[in-house]
């Protein structure tokens, strides 16, 4: 039987199709990218848009960015069941365009109400983008890696996977940073 937080999330998912959000970007799209894993994950990863492979499989970071992401959870003991993966932007921008502000704006009442029914311990931003609809101030090069608690959730920041996946330096500290995760998550339940 589905757990309730899963009918939950269904239920978004419909309110973003009855809302008929970002009509322009659903037309040019194949369909709607909501999100995947686990309803009770104690970690979510939220990027910044679904991509080529992601808007033709339905599913979030399913192309090259999405596999490293995969490596990295294997690092630290985890799979891609075990935590919830989603996107700032639901629907591909065409020719995988950064974003519009006003797409960001549109789904972040969704995005908001999927991490109230999830309730993580700890929300990972991938990308700038994503990191800047939560916490608009900050940096993502001078803030990577820091946990940040606000308004009674914690960020962990962290680099894309996409941007560092060919950058050597870059690569490394996202992989430093992931490595972090598991006692970031400890020191919250423990506080
Ligand atoms: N990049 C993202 O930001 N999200 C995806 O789902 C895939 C690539």
């Amino acid at each position: 039987m589905a757990s309730t937080k899963q009918a939950k999330l269904d239920a978004i998912k419909q309110q973003i199709l009855d809302d008929k959000v970002c009509p322009d970007l659903a037309k040019t799209a194949t369909q709607l990218v909501f999100g995947d894993g686990n309803p009770e994950a104690e970690l979510v990863f939220i990027g910044e848009a679904p991509g080529k492979n992601e808007d033709k499989q339905g599913l979030p970071f399913v192309g090259a960015a999405g596999k490293f992401l995969n490596e990295m959870l294997e690092m630290i003991g985890l799979k891609r069941e075990d935590v919830y993966i989603t996107n700032i932007v639901k629907y591909r921008p065409p020719d995988n365009r950064d974003p519009y502000p006003n797409e960001k704006l549109a789904f972040m009442p969704y995005l908001e109400s999927q991490l109230e029914v999830i309730q993580p311990k700890l929300v990972v931003t991938l990308g700038r983008h994503s990191l800047n609809c939560f916490l608009p101030d900050l940096s993502i090069s001078g803030c990577h890696g820091q946990p940040k608690r606000y308004k009674g959730r914690v960020y962990l920041p962290l680099f894309h996977p996409a941007a560092a996946l060919y950058n050597g330096a870059m690569r490394q500290t996202l992989i430093d940073d992931f490595a972090l995760i598991p006692a970031i998550i400890e020191k919250i339940k423990s506080s």
